[in-house]
């Protein structure tokens, strides 16, 4: 049950909601889906007196050009996944939608930036769209700004997003190469434990990994792709490569850190084992 006294606000301009936000910083919350944000209210982890409803601005549109994909604040699940543009300009993100858990009703009510914003350590696309190399197009008090997905992400739970900002779109741009992903979870239905998006493009090979640290982690492998015309990364050191990296896993009730840091390695190789079935 909501304990407190709510109010809820409906502007219809991103101005609008930049000083709804600013007026009652402190104790006000942005509404996307409302799949994390109500049920935290309901279980009293959440105290706000206002909430601030993107609804009124639409805010969702998938827009695709020639350089980038744009996927407005209020695009769920569902509309990725229906989305030709998006399954033709970054299918990964389809990819990684698809494997959400909830069902139907997450589905068709979460949006990708509620996620982004949540900031949860275990969510599967905080880490995917930084390894997609995607900005998030701020809006506060001074306007628009663009924050790469990489530089939003500070600690557990917390964003660069300051006093009267939000969110309003999250750009991705194309050609940023071949991607593999792989998440090792408990059961079908649970939070990922350990995500990996294995990108090769003609300049460079990363992962990125989701759910092994409190903010996705980036490793840079391009030394690692063989000369040879298959550019294969040899698993035993690409393992190697990954572990060391991991130096400050994250806990929580699903795993400890130690076990995440011990499987990263191999969620990575089979994100790049995923990545070269889709090159031959
Ligand atoms: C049953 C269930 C299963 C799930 N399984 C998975 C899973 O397998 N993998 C996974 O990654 N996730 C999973 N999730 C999480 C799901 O991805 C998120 O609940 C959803 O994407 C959040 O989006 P939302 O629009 O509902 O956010 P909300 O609940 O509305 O908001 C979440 C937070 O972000 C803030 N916020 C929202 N939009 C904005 C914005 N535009 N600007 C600034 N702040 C904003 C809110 O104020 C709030 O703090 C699951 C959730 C449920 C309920």
């Amino acid at each position: 049950m909501i304990r407190t006294a709510l109010r809820y606000h409906r502007p219809s301009t991103a101005a609008e909601v930049s000083e709804l936000l600013l007026q009652h910083d402190g104790d006000v919350a942005v509404l996307g889906g409302g799949t994390q944000l109500l049920p935290q209210m309901n279980r009293d982890q959440v105290h706000v007196s206002n909430l601030v409803d993107l609804r009124g601005l639409g805010l969702r549109e998938i827009v695709a050009t020639d350089d980038e994909l744009t996927l407005e604040a209020l695009v769920t699940y569902s509309d990725v996944l229906l989305s030709r543009d998006v399954a033709d300009a970054a299918p990964h993100v389809q990819r990684v939608s698809r494997g959400v858990t909830g069902g139907k009703q997450l589905r068709n009510t979460g949006t990708l930036a509620g996620s982004a914003c949540f900031a949860m350590p275990g969510s599967d696309m905080p880490a995917a769209l930084v390894g997609l190399q995607a900005q998030y197009r701020l809006h506060g008090p001074r306007g628009a700004r663009m924050v790469k997905a990489s530089d939003f992400y500070t600690a557990a739970f917390a964003t660069t997003l300051g006093p009267g900002e939000f969110v309003e779109a999250i750009v991705i741009p194309r050609g940023t190469g071949s991607t593999g992903y792989c998440k090792v979870k408990h059961s079908s239905g649970s939070w990922p434990i350990a995500t990996a998006t294995a990108t090769i493009s003609e300049t460079e090979a990363r992962v990125t990994l989701g759910s092994v640290q409190a903010i996705p982690l980036q490793i840079d492998v391009t030394d690692l792709i063989g000369s040879n015309e298959t550019r294969r990364i040899d698993d035993a050191v690409l393992r190697e490569r990954i572990t060391a990296a991991v130096t400050d896993p994250w806990t929580d009730v699903l795993a400890p850190g130690s076990y995440r840091a011990r499987v990263a390695g191999t969620v990575a190789a089979r994100a790049f084992t995923e990545l070269e079935g889709s090159l031959a």
